[in-house]
């Protein structure tokens, strides 16, 4: 879970790269760190925490340059370790690259292994690293053969960034796991965007184009923008969960509207699990949409019967003399008078440990609702992700080890029910998809086409895990501190 943002061929890069870190800080919030290029250096600045905390004013003016790329993280692979913060820089015989990157390989700890025995020293722990050292021993003389020698080399889910002094270049894996798009901004012809989603472009003013098509590589420099196809083709499997709960609502991927596919998948479940109810409420924010397609296709009313609280913070003192249900009220409090003596249906997007789930019944029960029924708009969560989505353990998944009998049992609601995986995919793939933009870069080949529902990974619900992974026993401990 993380978001890359890039920008080439704009004054105030390091600026606007600020301002799509900050769309993007959902996506991850644990580092945020930047990379601008004046043409002759790069400069890079990370740091632990959100992006507004790590990137003071007088910070982001030490960033020069006319191009940019920028990365929040939420640690998938790798600790929680400044030296894990991403832009990952070096400076190489051939000059600096910065790289960003959005997923998680396969296959990381393999080459490592190769790649330390004949003498590479790491830097990190994160998987990322690995793409740099395959670089550097790449015998190609271009920038993108190099990259492109690295990848064919890797497996699992990548879109990455990379900036040299002065080239940015952007790809996304052959399977076109996690998103990535294109846009420009218009009376700047020179200037192309890059992000993990189309609503950092907003922010910015910046126009979509379309996505970066799985197995593309874009190329842009002084010249413009090209587009090249160096891996093998693979069957799509974009990640499905991005609609589902990860994904902004104001975000389109693949030409499907977040939102829309939240609704859709809000009515599917109000057809495949509904019940006599007074009144349908979210768990907010995510659960918003999916409650307000619930309530369209039931007639049961929508309702705010929880509220959340925006401004929890990662760390916060808890009183010494314990309050009752204190970690869960901090970030959502019920109100009570939408509650009271009514039948409420509950809709979350997704139940992980069922810790959640369960001070919710509870929380709602105090607050005087009469029946609680809890429906998912997502099948039961079984099996984790490998694919760059933090995840627990398979042990830590209730749905791993639990029937939904069980998991009602535990998390105390009168009933509960889950969206089932055909109608999740048709859901998704039903919501309405928004038409190609038609900017500068409309003369690149390639227009996006709208996945079918055989094209998504969904491995976290069904365990069917496009590309293997083997989990690699050995265990590293990072002994050397940054602070
Ligand atoms: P849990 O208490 O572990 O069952 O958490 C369930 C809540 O976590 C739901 O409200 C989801 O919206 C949210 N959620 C689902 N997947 C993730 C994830 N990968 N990371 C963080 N939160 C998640």
């Amino acid at each position: 879970m993380c978001g890359v943002f890039g920008i080439h061929g704009h004054p105030e890069a390091a600026n606007l790269t600020y301002l799509g870190l900050h769309a993007l800080q959902h996506r991850g919030q644990e580092s945020a760190g930047l990379v601008a290029s004046d043409g002759q250096q790069l400069f890079l600045h990370r740091g632990m925490g959100h992006v507004i905390d790590v990137f003071p004013p007088e910070q982001i003016a030490k960033l020069k340059g006319t191009s940019a790329i920028g990365h929040v993280r939420y640690s998938t692979a790798g600790g929680s370790f400044l030296k894990n913060a991403q832009p990952l820089a070096v400076d190489t015989a051939r000059g600096s690259v910065a790289v960003a990157h959005n997923g998680n390989l396969t296959n990381a700890e393999a080459l490592r292994e190769k790649l330390e025995e004949r003498g590479s020293i790491f830097q990190s722990v994160s998987d990322t690293e690995v793409i740099v050292h395959l670089m550097a021993i790449s015998k190609a003389r271009q920038l993108e053969d190099r990259i492109a020698d690295a990848l064919r080399q890797v497996e699992g889910a990548y879109s990455l960034l990379f900036l040299t002094e002065q080239t940015m270049v952007a790809v996304r894996d052959p399977r076109g796991i996690r998103p990535l798009c294109l846009g420009i901004l218009p009376g700047k012809p020179d200037a192309h965007v890059i992000a993990s989603e189309p609503t950092s472009f907003d922010l910015i003013d910046a126009e979509f184009v379309r996505d970066v098509e799985p197995g593309e590589m874009l190329v842009i420099d002084q010249r413009g923008i090209q587009s090249s196809r160096p891996f093998d083709r693979s069957p799509r499997s974009s990640c499905i969960f991005e609609y589902v709960y990860f994904a902004r609502p104001d975000s389109t991927l693949d030409g499907i509207s977040v939102y829309e596919a939240r609704k859709h998948l809000g009515r599917a479940l109000a057809r495949e699990h509904g019940v006599a109810a007074d009144v349908v409420i979210p768990v907010p924010d995510s659960g918003v949409p999916a409650t307000i397609g619930f309530a369209e296709e039931s007639g049961v009313p929508f309702e705010m019967g929880l509220v959340r609280s925006h401004y929890v913070g990662r760390t916060f003192i808890e009183p010494q003399q314990s309050i009752r249900h204190f970690g869960v009220r901090l970030k959502l409090n019920p109100i009570s008078d939408t509650l009271r003596g009514k039948r409420v249906v509950v809709v979350d997007d997704s139940i992980v440990r069922g810790t959640t789930s369960r001070k919710i019944v509870k929380m709602l029960r105090d607050a005087g609702a009469r029946e609680v029924h809890m429906r998912i708009s997502s099948p039961p969560t079984a099996w984790p992700c490998y694919y760059g989505v933090d995840t627990p353990t398979r042990g830590e998944l209730i749905a791993s080890s639990h029937s939904v009998d069980e998991i009602n049992q535990y998390i105390t609601s009168d009933s509960l029910a889950y969206l089932s995986l055909p109608a999740m995919l048709e859901a998704v793939t039903a919501a309405r998809p928004r038409s190609p933009g038609n900017g500068a870069a409309r003369s690149l080949p390639v227009a996006p086409s709208r996945p079918d529902p055989q094209s998504f990974c969904h491995a976290c619900w069904s365990g069917e895990y496009p590309i293997e992974f083997t989990p690699h026993p050995r265990q590293r401990h990072v002994r050397l501190m940054e602070r």
